[in-house]
């Protein structure tokens, strides 16, 4: 079986209300998928997220 990352967007703190998830076979490609939902979906840059917050989002995605 092949791996799978997973980032669903409620489980960051103030977006519980969120239905979006992403799922892929690499950390790279959820994160880059992860920033392209926070763009379309929640108008954010991404590029202004510190370390910080990239360590705690890096936290919630979840493998299996
Ligand atoms: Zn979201």
């Amino acid at each position: 079986m092949s791996e799978a990352y997973t980032y669903a967007c409620r489980s960051c703190e103030g977006m519980e209300d969120c239905p979006g998830e992403v799922t892929a076979s690499s950390k790279d490609e959820v994160w880059k998928l992860m920033e392209l939902h926070a763009v379309v979906a929640h108008g954010e840059d991404p590029s202004s997220w510190d370390s910080e917050t990239r360590a705690y989002l890096g936290a919630l995605i979840t493998s299996k």
